[in-house]
């Protein structure tokens, strides 16, 4: 671990009355180890003694604490605190170590922008405070120190909106586009880790690793974890017996206080791991089917069937823990767990053949094949990553299986809760929040007022639009504004109509995919077509079991529907990550979004060969689409000739009737006529 980085002791030293605040002199010793982001300050206290002379009071007059409760510690202490950051230590450090300084002095301070003018600027500013205290500043002094902390403070501001792990800032000078980004990379599935664990188990591959990449067994090297703690580990974590140690090696004994804290952590971790792997049970035949997540063509019925129908449950965790979601989030295992089952079972309670769990998990699965295979994520925060799984998992909670004109022209609860508006899209977003206000459903109790605020309002939107009332209002707004010389594109507006492709996605994914979608949807629209019947309402488009051309129909929702909408999405997508993925690309994809792939191609032969080529992403759903539509064709073509001679055949039994009733009145007038 250490060689490559991970984990580095930051600073040991003993601490011979150095830091003590007051010119109190004590012995203890401080270490700074930091670990997964993590700073952990280790001080070992000697034992404590009463207050001598020496002991000066503070300026405003308080003797020296001897410990919280009064009480004297007899034997020392070992005090480990775990800060959140190793810069949010150095700063705490430093400004213990100048927060008394009398020197306001402007002359030599660090330069604004970098961050010991962070930790002066503050170190300076607690400093103004004590000496306002006094009442012993000056006036220019003040002024003076102010403007420095203020113009850190701007310069600070500056750059954190240049950070782009929160938000891709674009910084144009010059005409020159420049792009941060941080290349996310999703963590290794549990079922991956449980599945090496078995492949150790069979004795496939004894020296296979444990844990996950980046705690895995193998890595820590020698001198990290001590011998006696890395076979337990082994011992307890997997099925390798432990090695018998010679007899002077009986005695564990950690080199330093350190690496036995080191130790501790490590095994705290390796520990939570195994737990949060033991939580979710992924069955072999579960893990051979997520083993094909990323594609594009992922088989969602295949995940059902081996998920005994809880594909949320599984499919939602599992993306949940590979974008970093429940650790970033702080989410428990039992909370998350709670969470999607509830999820679950809201998809279920209406037993629909379409809109239920399975459409759920495909959409979200559709999500995140645009997260991860585009390069989107790169784009994303943490907190819209999460937004967007979210928005995906409960896009159509509680799903009536009808449609919101059905609500409408019915009268029903929602619809006059909602006055008729986006009903059903109202009710999955509101029906979802409520589920998450459930304490044991709270995947959302540990983010900030804002986080809640920024994830709410952006689950909203996105789920909103995914009502199909919008469907066109919302492409033809995003055709515009790619047709910009410069288009600016909204978070939020970008993620909607990625969120709307993917819940319209089948016709864009492998036929027997698609056929299968189609075949229950219309089984749902022909079950709203019965009830519409029983309730002397009309028929609702497609709901007619009797009069429903299925193949003609599912053409036209290809090419009015799903064509224009994946390709103003990819247009949209190549426009956002083309600065990201490659700078030099991106005028030149500017000149060509928001027009068709023809005309790109064409883009591509006019510009001279030392031109960068147009950045484009994987467009997997391009030869789906058209081989769909295809069918569908074929099946039109054959459908109509069927439906010729069902009609040919019709007419012929009605004229054979005819002609069967006027023969049989012919011979009824002729018997009247013998008698
Ligand atoms: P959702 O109801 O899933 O949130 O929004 C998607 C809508 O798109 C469906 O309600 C349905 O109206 C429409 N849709 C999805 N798939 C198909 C399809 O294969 N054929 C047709 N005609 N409409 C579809
Ligand atoms: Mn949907």
């Amino acid at each position: 671990m250490e060689g490559r980085g991970k984990e580095a002791v930051h600073k040991c030293h003993s601490d011979p009355g150095g830091s003590g605040r007051r010119g109190r002199s004590y012995s203890g010793r401080k270490c700074v180890l930091t670990l997964d982001g993590y700073s952990y300050v280790i001080v070992a206290s000697p034992p404590e003694r009463p207050p001598t002379k020496e002991d000066a009071p503070s300026p405003t007059g308080e003797m020296p604490s001897i410990n919280r409760n009064g009480q004297l510690s007899k034997q020392g202490s070992l005090t480990i605190v775990r800060r959140s950051s190793a810069k949010k230590q150095q700063r705490t450090t430093s400004e213990e170590e100048s927060v008394d300084s009398d020197d306001l002095t402007t002359d030599n301070l660090p330069a604004i922008d970098t961050p010991d003018a962070c930790d002066k600027a503050a170190a300076r500013l607690r400093c103004l405070l004590k000496q306002l205290e006094r009442g012993e500043i000056s006036a220019d002094v003040l002024q003076k120190n102010l403007q420095y902390a203020a113009r850190v403070l701007e310069a600070v501001f500056i750059d954190e909106t240049k950070r782009t792990d929160s938000k891709a800032a674009t910084d144009r000078s010059e005409g020159e586009t420049t792009i941060n980004i941080t290349q996310r990379k999703l963590k290794t599935p549990v079922w991956a880790v449980r599945s090496s664990v078995r492949k150790k188990e069979q004795g496939e591959e004894s020296s296979r690793r444990l844990a996950d990449e980046d705690d895995e067994l193998s890595e820590v090297q020698p001198d990290a974890v001590p011998a006696e703690v890395r076979e337990w580990l082994t011992s307890t974590f997997t099925r390798q017996l432990a090695p018998t140690r010679c007899r002077k090696e009986e005695k564990p004994k950690f080199r330093s206080v350190a690496q036995a804290i080191r130790a501790g952590i490590f095994v705290d971790r390796i520990y939570r791991r195994m737990a949060a792997s033991g939580f979710m049970q992924f069955s072999p035949e579960i893990v051979e089917v997520l083993k094909s997540l990323d594609d594009w063509s992922f088989d969602v019925f295949s995940l059902g069937k081996a998920a005994q129908n809880q594909p949320v449950r599984y499919l939602g965790y599992d993306l949940l823990n590979r974008y970093g979601c429940l650790s970033k989030f702080k989410i428990s295992l039992q909370t998350i767990e709670n969470f999607l089952n509830r999820v679950e079972q809201g998809y279920l309670r209406y037993g629909n053949p379409y809109h239920n769990n399975l459409h759920a998990a495909d959409v979200a699965q559709s999500v995140h094949y645009m997260l991860c295979q585009t390069g989107l994520m790169n784009w994303m925060t943490d907190l819209e990553i999460f937004a967007t799984l979210i928005a995906a998992l409960i896009h159509d909670y509680e799903h009536t299986g009808t449609t919101n004109n059905f609500h409408v022209m019915s009268g029903t609860d929602t619809a006059l809760l909602y006055n008729d508006k986006a009903v059903l899209e109202n009710h999955h977003l509101s029906a979802s929040f409520r589920v998450l206000k459930e304490e044991d459903c709270n995947i959302l109790s540990n983010m900030s007022r804002e986080e809640y605020r920024e994830f709410r309002s952006l689950v909203i939107e996105t789920v909103l639009a995914t009502d199909m009332s919008c469907h066109f209002h919302q492409l033809k707004n995003m055709k515009n504004l790619l047709s910009l010389q410069e288009p600016s594109i909204d978070k939020a507006k970008a993620l909607s109509l990625v969120l709307h492709c993917c819940d319209i996605s089948h016709p864009a994914k492998k036929w027997d995919l698609h056929f299968q979608w189609t075949s229950l949807l219309l089984e749902e629209f022909f079950l709203q077509g019965d009830r519409e019947k029983e309730l002397g309402l009309p028929f609702s488009p497609l709901c007619d079991r009797k009069n429903t051309l299925v193949a003609e129909s599912q053409i036209g929702f290809i090419e009015f529907i799903v064509d224009p909408s994946m390709s103003v999405c990819s247009d949209m997508l190549e426009a956002i990550l083309a600065p990201v993925v490659a700078p030099a690309a991106a005028k030149e994809v500017k000149r060509s979004v928001s027009v068709s792939e023809d005309t790109r191609k064409h883009h591509e032969q006019i510009n001279c060969d030392d031109a960068p080529p147009p950045f484009t992403i994987k467009k997997p759903w391009l030869t789906c689409l058209a081989e769909n539509k295809k069918i569908w064709k074929e099946r039109a073509v054959i459908d109509a000739a069927a439906r010729a001679a069902a009609e040919a055949a019709a007419a012929a039994e009605a004229e054979e009737e005819e002609r069967r009733k006027q023969e049989e009145e012919g011979q009824k007038s002729e018997g009247k006529v013998e008698e």
